[in-house]
């Protein structure tokens, strides 16, 4: 039983329902519950999570649901349809290789943004990786993934079940095969060029998938000194390398510039030059020694993590972008972009403005970049959504 409280916050369109707003908890510590308002009138069905602060996460508006292999299978084929445009319709998402699509590694579930809350499906080629964030999921894991592998065929399928929320629910953090094996190294293709992923130790699920678009876009507006500033396993780098005449790939991790240069020798690509340096100090550097460019990308890794964070990751954001635009050339164009959820558009919009204005440069808008079709954003549940970037050129 939940308060009004949290049943408006239902009827507005969010699945969340907190701790303080359960007014008789479930009995059990995890799994799926019938929620009622305090006249006992119906709800819905949702995910119980005992020990979490979001105690209850809805699924649906139907009462007495049973979460059984059907339901989970058509939810996830759902999710999977919702990709059509990206994974070859015809082949409903089966991991092939052999397909004609321009990539072989999207996000299959993107939690609370495909109505699968805190379930995330990353596939790469032939193999899945998945994320289960909640006790009330972590409950019907063994359903979901016989519904998973009914609807997508795989080879494997790797929990990254190590994330820090697991702990938030009572659970344990832990990387472990669920099904099959999944190879230390997958190669994915995105639109022309080639790369690595890491599903057992990369970052996130082993690659960033949700800059797969933005790293096409801006490899279609590459000219020139290129510099991809926070690139990882330099897979923005690689797309400008094939429009820039060099590319300069700037990370504070040694090993993720390794990387960068295996994905480059993947590509046969000798333009990529990788070096390992804290992205503060490298572009103050750089200003100072009088250095031009006329493509940048800017993709940091959140710098809010937090609420009480917001103010001090706005002034790195500002410092980067501010340097970026300084330090290209007239014509030149910046490709900027925040994964903070904490930091919304108008505020990251408003530090670009900032920047704008105290780098003495005249600087055009040249385009708005959110999420990628795979990582749905549900306008009713704003944490959902937390990418956002921006195109700008530099005019004078
Ligand atoms: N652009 C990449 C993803 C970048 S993730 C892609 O599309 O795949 C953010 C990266 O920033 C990480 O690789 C991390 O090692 C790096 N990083 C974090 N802090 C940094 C700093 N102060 N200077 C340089 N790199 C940093």
């Amino acid at each position: 039983m939940i308060s009004a409280r949290g049943a408006r916050r239902w009827a507005l369109g969010h699945p969340w329902v907190f701790r303080s707003d359960v007014v008789v908890p479930a009995p059990i510590d995890a799994g799926a519950v019938d929620v009622v308002d305090q006249r006992e009138r119906p709800l819905g069905t949702a995910l119980w999570s005992a020990a979490s602060e979001i105690s209850v996460r809805f699924v649906s508006r139907d009462p007495g649901l049973v979460l059984d292999r059907a339901w989970w299978e058509a939810r996830l084929r759902s999710a999977v349809d919702r990709r059509s445009p990206i994974l070859d319709a015809a082949n409903h998402g089966k991991p092939d290789s052999n397909t004609n699509s321009d990539t072989n590694a999207c996000r299959l579930v993107h939690g609370e943004g495909d109505g699968l809350p805190s379930l995330v499906v990353d596939r790469f080629d032939r193999w899945l990786v998945v994320q289960l964030l909640s006790a009330g999921l972590e409950a019907h894991r063994a359903v979901i993934l016989e519904a998973l592998q009914a609807v997508v065929p795989t080879d494997g399928i790797l929990a990254r079940n190590d994330a820090s929320v697991r702990a938030r629910e009572g659970l344990p953090r832990v990387i472990e095969p669920l099904v099959g094996t999944v190879p230390e190294g997958i190669e994915v293709r995105e639109h022309g060029v080639r790369y690595l992923a890491a599903p057992h130790g990369g970052q996130k699920t082993g690659a960033f998938l949700d800059q797969r678009e933005a790293r096409v876009l801006v490899g279609t507006l590459a000219r020139g000194r290129a510099l991809d500033v926070f690139s990882y396993h330099g897979s923005f780098a690689l797309h400008l390398a094939r429009r820039a005449e060099s590319v300069t790939a700037v990370d504070v991790s040694a090993a993720a510039i390794a990387r960068a240069a295996e994905n480059a020798a993947l590509n046969g690509l000798t333009n990529i030059r990788g070096v390992e340096a804290d992205a503060f100090e490298f572009l103050r550097a750089e200003e100072a020694a009088g250095a031009r460019y006329d493509t940048i990308v800017l993709d940091p890794p959140a710098f809010a993590k937090n609420r009480g964070a917001i103010a001090g990751a706005l002034r790195g954001y500002k410092e980067i972008n501010l340097r970026a635009m300084r330090l290209l050339a007239p014509g030149g164009m910046l490709y900027t972009a925040s994964c903070s959820y904490h930091v919304r558009k108008p505020e990251f919009l408003a530090m670009l403005e900032e920047a704008a204005a105290d780098s003495g440069r005249r600087v055009i808008l040249r385009g708005i970049t959110g999420q990628p079709l795979d990582h749905p954003e549900v306008l009713t549940v704003p944490e959902t959504g937390y990418l956002k970037g921006a195109v700008l050129e530099i005019q004078d």
